[in-house]
């Protein structure tokens, strides 16, 4: 310290500087030591109180006037010089091999051995002159001129010492960057270039003389790297243990997962979705618009999604996606901030199958319950009309004759029956043949339902007999009905394969509820009426008597 016992200090813009980058240096290593705990954090921070001692010692060189002065501070900037590249090398191989113990004293002890052996050796070079030699002189006569050093062989052996760690740190990290991955390669490969820095800066000082403010630049170089390594590892948080599960929970997903910027512009995606769109490589940026398969449509989806939230559903060819989406947003001025999205697609071609089949079998099986129901109505129209003339027959007789009775009962109107039989049918099978007479059963038929109002019924309940109901007729009526009915048939000649041919009845009328309240006293009673008509002469119709 004698040499400098006389010096006169000269605060220069320079120097202000670099004390300047000393402050900043200091905050960030009590900020670093603040954060969370990352692999190699304790070497980082002792990397920066290196890097601090280095720039203060060279502020302090670049301050002083006396030219001896300036060299006893160029000695003493070599813990500094040595103890950088001691604790970046220990730093980085702790942080890529993701060590978490903290350095034991020993060690530490014995990192300090080359650091403080050649700080000796520095320290004693007036001694031995072996480190900076004789021509060891300020550039100019200038007052305050900066020093040009004559490299001696002691400092040559420091230089390698410290170049022999610096190529160990660059062997460190381009070894991670080899052998990682993706946004982890990436991660390694930026220190790589961090590292450079420094080392590019060195070389040209010690190669081309390059200097900054008339001195190395090297300590300036190495506070931006530790502020660059700083913000890499505590800005992007990379190696954090969630992002870097959720990350690899990504990748692994057996689902496509796609995040698009605010552009739409695919910023990462799982190497699932990069295998359905057969993309390998320059996907990176690429709107979503314009990326093969499930671009096109997707970014349709993606596009009238209404909700941020929503599902859509995506063809695409034979497989069928659901697709979620969920903004990415961060709090910005005035409410939330949507940075992207991140798209997820679920592959539900499976359930689709099912639901297409499903809905076919279903529709298939619907399809044949109609038409059980159809032939079902079919057969039951079969079943209560009579194949030869299409009226009713008498299985429908009771169910309708009930109803008609409980309209009657509830409406107080009167119920008029007319059994009716043809006059001497046999005859006409005898003579004209059977099936003329099956065309005369068909033409009366006819007849009758022509010559019936819409609430009126006819049955043919026997082989040449029909029974009539005729609800809200009253016994005038009803007589009145039926001998028309039996005038207008006797009048006519019915067409037959045996030429036309006659055919008259007898009727035998009944009402309820006079002749009886059940359908089988009132078939009783319209039977002996119709018997008396017989009986009388045919051709006739007979009211039953009380
Ligand atoms: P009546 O004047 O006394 O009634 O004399 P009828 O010959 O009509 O006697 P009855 O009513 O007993 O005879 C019924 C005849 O009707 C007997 C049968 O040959 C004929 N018949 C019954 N069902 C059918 C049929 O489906 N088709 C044809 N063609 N004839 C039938
Ligand atoms: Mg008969
Ligand atoms: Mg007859």
């Amino acid at each position: 310290m004698s040499v400098c016992s006389i010096n006169q200090w000269q605060l220069s813009a320079p120097v202000t500087l670099t004390l300047c980058l000393c402050v900043g240096v200091i905050l960030l290593a009590r900020w670093v030591s603040r954060q969370q705990v990352f692999p190699g954090r304790n070497s980082f921070v002792l990397l920066q109180l290196t890097v601090l001692w280095w720039m203060g010692a060279a502020a302090l060189e670049m301050a002083a006037e006396v030219p001896d002065c300036k060299v006893f501070w160029a000695q003493m900037a070599w813990p500094g010089i040595v103890g950088v590249p001691t604790f970046w090398a220990v730093f980085l191989w702790q942080y890529v091999n993701s060590s978490q113990r903290a350095l034991r004293a020993g060690n530490i002890a014995l990192l300090l051995v080359g650091p403080l052996l050649i700080w000796l050796l520095a320290l004693s070079n007036p001694l031995h002159q072996l480190f900076y030699g004789p021509a060891t002189q300020p550039i100019s006569a200038e007052q305050g001129a900066p020093i040009r050093y004559d490299h001696g062989v002691l400092f040559m052996a420091a230089a390698v010492y410290v170049y022999a760690l610096m190529l160990f740190c660059l062997w460190v990290v381009l070894r991670a960057a080899w052998f990682s991955e993706g946004v982890h390669r990436r991660h390694y490969l930026a220190f790589v270039m961090v590292t450079c820095v420094p080392w590019s800066a060195n070389i040209s000082y010690v190669v081309f003389g390059v200097t900054l403010f008339g001195f190395d630049p090297t300590p300036f170089c190495f506070a931006f790297t530790v502020v660059a390594f700083a913000w890499l590892i505590l800005g992007v948080r990379l190696f954090d243990l969630l992002p870097v599960a959720r990350h690899l929970l990504v990748e692994v997903l057996p689902d496509p997962v796609l995040v698009v910027d605010g552009q739409g512009r695919v910023v990462e995606a799982n190497p699932v979705a990069l295998q359905l769109a057969g993309l390998h490589r320059a996907w990176k940026g690429l709107p979503l618009q314009h990326w093969p398969v499930f671009g096109e449509p997707l970014s349709q989806a993606v596009g009238s999604a209404g909700e941020p939230q929503e599902q859509l559903d995506l063809a695409c060819g034979e497989a069928f996606f659901e697709v979620r989406l969920r903004n990415i947003e961060r709090p910005g001025k005035g409410g939330m901030q949507r940075l992207g999205q991140m798209i997820y697609l679920r592959d539900v071609t499976a359930r689709h199958q099912s639901e297409v089949n499903l809905a076919a079998a279903l529709a298939l099986s619907e399809e044949r319950l109609s038409t059980i129901s159809e032939l079902h109505e079919q057969l039951r129209e079969q079943a209560l009309h009579d194949p030869l003339t299409g009226l009713y027959n008498r299985r429908y007789l009771g169910e309708f004759f009930e109803r008609e009775q409980s309209r009657a009962l509830r409406d107080r109107l009167p119920l008029a029956l007319a059994l009716i039989d043809l006059d001497h049918f046999k005859l006409l099978n005898d003579s004209h043949g059977h099936l003329a007479g099956d065309e005369v059963l068909r033409a009366v038929a006819e007849h009758l339902e022509m010559n019936l109002r819409s609430t009126d019924a006819v049955f043919r309940i026997g082989g040449e007999e029909f029974l009539l109901i005729l609800p809200g007729v009253d016994a005038a009526e009803a007589c009145q009905r039926v001998e028309s009915l039996r005038e207008q048939l006797a009048s006519v000649r019915l067409p037959t394969r045996a030429g036309p041919l006659q055919v008259t009845l007898s009727a035998g009328l009944a009402l309820w509820p006079q002749h009886g309240h059940a359908l089988d006293e009132l078939l009783q009673a319209a039977d002996a009426a119709l018997y008396e008509a017989k009986h009388a002469g045919r051709n006739r119709s007979v009211l039953a008597t009380q």
